[in-house]
């Protein structure tokens, strides 16, 4: 069923304590954690806890939740204080946009200059 956790799915395994990650906040629908290559000073992911491929099927599937992981973003980028110097919130789709964990997550990226796009 659509949103169900998947047994070989990276991100729903950290989302149930299963695969260690650096926490830094949690919801009931949402997980943020520390990416483990940083590309950023700041760089976190926020993951729906429902498994959905990708943004976009995560936005048509489950709209709140979809909701929730851009409302999570905006919190951690207050969290980690650079929402005032500006952030980036990246949705890789698909393999050739560099996705490369099929569990819809946002990149929460900041603390350095982000004028280039990568
Ligand atoms: O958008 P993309 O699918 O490439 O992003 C996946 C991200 O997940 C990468 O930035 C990678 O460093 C991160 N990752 C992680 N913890 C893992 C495996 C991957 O933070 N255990």
């Amino acid at each position: 069923m659509a949103g169900e956790p998947q047994a070989d799915c990276l991100f729903c395994k950290i989302a149930a304590g299963e695969i260690p990650a650096t926490i830094v906040r949690e919801t009931d629908t949402t997980v943020a954690f520390r990416d483990i290559d940083p590309k950023a000073p700041t760089h976190v992911l926020v993951i729906p806890r429902a498994h959905y491929p990708d943004a976009a099927s995560l936005a048509a599937g489950d709209p709140e939740a979809s909701a929730a992981v851009l409302r999570e973003a905006g919190e951690v980028a207050a969290q980690e204080r650079v929402a005032g110097s500006g952030y980036r919130i990246v949705f890789n789709t698909g393999a050739g946009a560099g996705q490369t964990v099929f569990h819809a997550h946002a990149h929460v990226l900041g603390g350095r200059d982000l004028h280039r796009l990568v």
